[in-house]
């Protein structure tokens, strides 16, 4: 089997040599165990965000789509097709309940009606309920709010919006290229996009959004949230997903005041993980997957071929390559 190790510590953006390639013989299965085939691979920014934890080697961590080759554990069959977090793997062993990473996922793909299995770790998968629970669960989005969404065109954001619109809200996506914004707003039904690289973003905010914003999912963190949380009206909420934006920086800037605006406005700001809905992912996926069968839900992806190509993939995320969903086809 082949995997990809971390070597290094990130300094800003991480590079190739950070990474290796092992070439390793699987030993057999233990009871509990299954050997999993690995179809897709997820390449995602949390990959970025948790080597702030783990200063030492450690196996790439992640999810993948694979089918079961060979089971020690009677709820998985051969043949069967998983959910694991195996990492950047082509062959792995994976046992319920087990930790790889900071999570030890092993479930039944879900039944996705005929779409393709690459959603088990995209629409339908960790970053589908994190779309999900972490913007209905703290946003509590009610009919006619205004609704902002950073990295509105990633994986995430772009399921935010939608379910936002689903929802009856007015949406505001902010992405980092005119091809996002084109798509936000001509495939995916947001109400208004800005490119947040070329566009003042207080102005432009204030003219989309002139009765202020209800609701703000915020991917990206930093200065841009700042504004947009300044833009908040009475009782607004906040859910704070992600911290992309900083993530590569290796000098911090220094604070922006946001206690003003948050006291004023009686703001309510909340951060999440999504495991903490684990119980309640697959109440999601059936959910998401109703709306992508009745076109209510586009579920993008950004698809990159090969095992040797992980890599890449997973630096084009951090650039913004990717509308929609990063996934690797093995
Ligand atoms: P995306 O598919 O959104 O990919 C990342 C996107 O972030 C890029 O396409 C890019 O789009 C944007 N981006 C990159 N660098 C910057 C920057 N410096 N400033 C602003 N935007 C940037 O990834 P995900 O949907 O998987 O993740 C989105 C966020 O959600 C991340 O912060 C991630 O860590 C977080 N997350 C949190 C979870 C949780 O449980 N709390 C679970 C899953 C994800 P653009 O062209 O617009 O710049």
């Amino acid at each position: 089997a082949r995997k990809y190790v971390v070597k290094n510590y990130f300094e800003g953006v991480p590079k190739r040599e950070d990474f290796e390639v092992v070439e390793y013989e699987l030993p057999p299965l233990k009871d509990g165990e299954i050997l999993v085939k690995t179809e897709w691979l997820s390449v995602d920014p949390y990959q970025r965000a948790y080597n702030y934890l783990f200063k030492v080697p450690y196996d790439q961590f992640g999810f993948q789509v694979g089918i079961v080759q060979e089971s020690k554990d009677p709820k998985f069959s051969v043949g069967m097709k998983v959910v694991t977090h195996k990492g950047w793997s082509d062959y792995a062993i994976a046992k319920d309940g087990e930790l790889s990473g900071p999570v030890g996922y092993v479930y039944p793909l879900p039944d996705l009606k005929g779409l393709s299995p690459s959603l088990g770790i995209g629409a339908v998968g960790m970053p589908g309920v994190t779309a999900y629970f972490g913007f209905l669960e703290i946003c509590k989005p009610k009919a006619g709010e205004t609704v902002v969404v950073t990295a509105a065109a990633g994986a995430v954001g772009s399921l935010v919006g939608q379910i936002a619109k689903i929802k009856g809200c007015k949406v505001i996506g902010f992405a980092g290229s005119d091809d996002k914004v084109e798509w936000l707003e001509k495939k995916l039904g947001f109400d208004k996009a800005l490119n947040y690289k070329t566009v003042n973003i207080a102005e432009a905010l204030k003219e989309a959004a002139p009765n202020g914003v209800d609701c703000y999912f915020d991917n990206v963190g930093g200065e841009i949230s700042s504004i947009i949380i300044n833009q908040m009206n009475k009782f607004g909420r906040v859910s704070v997903c992600g911290s992309i934006g900083s993530n590569n920086m290796t000098d911090l800037p220094k604070a922006t005041i946001l206690q003003p605006a948050i006291v004023s406005q009686q703001l309510t700001i909340r951060g999440f993980i999504t495991g903490e809905w684990y119980e309640r992912w697959h109440e999601g996926f059936s959910q998401l997957v109703d709306w992508i069968k009745s076109g209510q839900l586009k579920a993008g992806e950004h698809v990159t071929e090969g095992f040797d190509n992980i890599f890449d993939a997973f630096l084009g995320v951090l650039a913004g390559e990717n509308k929609g969903k990063a996934v690797v086809k093995v």
